[in-house]
C-alpha cells in the first residue's frame, strides 16, 4: 500500500533509479495506481491540448474580475488551484474505481464543464471571505 504514494511522484517524473523501478514492479501489481496513472496521463494530455478547458477557466475569471480587475488578478492562481483540485478529486474518485479505465480526456472536460458553475460560487465565496479581511 506505501508504494501507491509514490504514484504522483511517479507520475511527474520525480522517481530515480531503485525508486523508479520499484513502482514500475508495484505497478504491475497494483490496477488502482494503473487506472489513476491513465487518467493523470490523459488528463495532462487534455490540459496541453489547444485548451478548450483553458478558455473556458479563462472566461470564468473574466467574469470575476470585471468589477475590480486589478484586484482580482493576483487570484488567477488561486483560481486554477481550485480547478486542479476538482481534477485531483476526480482522480480520487477513479481511483477508488479501478475497473473505470474508459476515463478520456473528453470525459475530464466535461465533467470540468458541468462543474464549472459551482466551482464559480465557490470561488465567489472565497472572494467574498477574502474582502471581509480588509
Ligand atoms: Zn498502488
Amino acid at each position: 500500500m506505501k508504494d501507491c504514494e509514490n504514484l504522483m511522484l511517479y507520475a511527474s517524473n520525480e522517481l530515480d533509479g531503485a525508486a523508479k523501478a520499484a513502482f514500475e514492479q508495484h505497478l504491475q501489481t497494483c490496477s488502482s495506481c494503473r487506472a489513476e496513472l491513465a487518467l493523470l496521463r490523459r488528463t495532462d494530455e487534455a490540459l496541453a491540448a489547444p485548451a478548450a478547458p483553458a478558455s473556458v477557466v479563462e472566461n470564468l475569471f473574466a467574469k470575476t474580475t470585471r468589477r475590480r480587475k486589478s484586484f482580482f488578478a493576483g487570484w488567477k492562481p488561486a483560481f486554477a488551484g481550485t480547478a486542479l483540485l476538482g481534477l485531483g478529486l476526480l482522480t480520487f474518485l477513479a481511483g477508488l474505481q479501478p475497473d473505470k479505465t474508459a476515463f478520456d480526456a473528453s470525459e475530464v472536460i466535461a465533467y470540468m464543464s458541468e462543474n464549472l458553475d459551482e466551482e464559480y460560487l465557490n470561488f465567489s465565496n472565497d472572494l467574498a471571505l477574502f474582502e471581509q479581511e480588509f
